[in-house]
């Protein structure tokens, strides 16, 4: 591409000003690049119309926003802040500055890719081209194939081929980082309309506890994230599985923001993996960063996901309907099923928009295959909930947990949310953090308080069915049931 007078970087889930793909090929071409960020009511309106106006992604995204402003006018420019409809903002703000060409890093969302197409094509009409860049994952659409040249649908393979990439002669590349520092005299310096983040008022939006719950937006919480992290990354592969305990990284709503870089990440990993004792837990996290790209490269192959079953025998499920559907997910949300881990799971969700791993599994098994609800309301109540929430991961964890996706696990494989309880949380510390009534009963009884006997219970202040849920259905009862609503599906795969 010749030299380009003007270019524009538009910012999206990418906040930050260091190792970021876009930015550094706009400033390696161009003689002067522009920065801009638009809250979009594309995105916006549905949640003020829907009355959810504190939403704490928001909160999250404004207040990384302005650090990136901050950043951005240490190396000499600044960000241009827009409040309406991205699609005709962008190719407003180009004519407006008479800009050649507009940079972005790609999203493979269905919904991101219609706008982006669109954006380009209005650009395009207008003399200004489109340049998007691979840039938060580390192999994205058809980097990684089989040896048939198809993309993959199961994950070990995936991840092998993954790994033997990154381990060829080119591999480091994927891993290194894109330099910005050293061309940001180019950056522009005198901006319309920068250094004017909108309020969560003019927004139309309200304060969260995101600042109570101590979640640090921006640059700087990842940074410390990941620094509080890494002494422990050795100890990942033992201390993921225990919600109660400081085992995973929690840099998820970092990655989904990109204040953080993917490659930051797979570096940090990739060498902890050759330092003796944190290899194994290295791999194990690694693999977890794998996890996110094979998602992200099954969404942008099988955009139908985000409707329907992966495999689609699985859309013949028939499954709880009417208002006692209703009141099975209603209670779900509310953490009132009276098993306790699920419940300390909803309610982890709900006061903090964060859920563990672990219980991400169990809640969204216990929907499914306890309660009989369809994965797509706890996945749509997952996506409104979550800091993190990301399409390409919570769809593919939802279909796991339902076992209509691409490497799901079986049909007939069912959590048992008590066995989960006593494995995971032993003591019923999690279980306690968050459902304090329970405190009072002993290990034992802490994981499924209606088979307590009526003195423990007295004891402990319990009262099922006033003050803590009796359980909504029995687990047993429920498993056999699932087992034939899952029937359609064994005799489609003619088992
Ligand atoms: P860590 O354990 O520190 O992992 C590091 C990073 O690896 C995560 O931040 C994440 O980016 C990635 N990762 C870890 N596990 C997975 C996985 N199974 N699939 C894809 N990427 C993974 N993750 C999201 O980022 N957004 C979601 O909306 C989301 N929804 C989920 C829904 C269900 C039903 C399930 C079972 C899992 C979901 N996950 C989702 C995956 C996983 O639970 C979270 O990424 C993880 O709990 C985030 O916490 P962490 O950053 O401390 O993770």
């Amino acid at each position: 591409m010749p030299q380009l007078e003007k270019s524009l970087v538009w910012f999206r889930r990418d906040l930050r000003v260091f190792d970021h793909a876009a930015l550094h090929h706009a400033l390696k071409i161009s003689k002067t690049v522009f920065c801009a960020f638009v809250f979009d009511t594309d995105i916006l309106r549905p949640l003020l119309d829907a009355g959810l106006t504190a939403d704490r992604r928001l909160e999250f995204i404004r207040g990384s926003i302005v650090e990136l402003d901050l950043e951005l006018r240490k190396l000499g420019g600044g960000l241009i802040v827009r409040h309406g409809r991205a699609a005709d903002v962008i190719p407003a703000l180009a004519s407006e500055l008479s800009i050649n060409a507009v940079f972005s890093n790609r999203d493979y969302e269905p919904q991101a890719r219609q706008r982006d197409a669109a954006v380009a094509g209005t650009l395009a009409a207008a003399g200004c081209s489109w340049q998007s860049f691979k840039d938060q994952v580390i192999f994205e659409q058809d980097e990684i194939l089989t040896l048939a040249g198809q993309p993959f649908s199961v994950f070990t393979p995936y991840k092998n081929a993954w790994m033997k990439r990154l381990a060829a002669a080119d591999g480091p590349f994927f891993l290194k980082p894109y330099p910005i520092e050293r061309y940001a005299t180019r950056l522009a310096s005198s901006l319309p309309g920068t250094g004017q983040t909108p309020s969560l008022a003019e927004l139309g939006f309200r304060e969260t506890n995101l600042g109570a719950l101590k979640i640090t937006p921006g640059m700087s919480g990842a940074a410390s994230l990941l620094e509080d992290f890494l002494p422990r990354i050795g100890q990942y592969e033992d201390s993921r599985n225990f919600p109660a305990i400081k085992g995973p990284s929690y840099l998820s709503v970092h990655l989904r923001f990109g204040t953080i870089s993917i490659r930051t990440l797979a570096r940090a990993a990739y060498q902890a993996l050759h330092q003796g004792a944190d290899a194994s837990g290295a791999a194990v996290w690694l693999s977890e960063l794998v996890w996110r790209d094979f998602y992200f490269m099954i969404l942008y192959h099988h955009p139908h996901v985000a409707q329907r079953a992966f495999k689609p025998d699985y859309d013949a499920i028939h499954w709880e309907s009417g208002p006692h559907a209703e009141s099975l997910f209603q209670a779900w949300c509310a953490g009132h099923t009276g098993y306790p881990l699920v419940d300390a799971a909803m309610l982890q969700l709900n006061q903090s928009g964060y859920m563990h791993n672990r219980l991400r599994m169990v809640a969204a098994s216990f929907l499914i295959k306890d309660l009989g609800v369809d994965w797509r309301w706890g996945e749509r109540y997952f996506a409104e909930q979550l800091n993190d929430f990301d399409l390409a991961a919570n769809n593919g964890g939802w279909q796991w947990a339902a076992s209509s996706g691409c490497d799901a696990q079986p049909y007939f494989r069912i959590f048992n949310p008590l066995t989960q309880s006593e494995k995971f949380d032993a003591e019923g510390k999690f279980i306690r953090r968050y459902l304090p009534q329970l405190a009072g009963l002993d290990n034992k009884h802490i994981h499924a308080p209606w088979l307590a006997p009526a003195k423990v219970l007295q004891d402990a202040g319990i009262r099922l069915g006033e003050n803590y849920p009796l359980p909504l259905v029995q687990h047993d009862e429920a498993r056999k049931l699932t087992l034939q609503r899952y029937a359609v599906v064994k005799k489609a795969i003619g088992e």
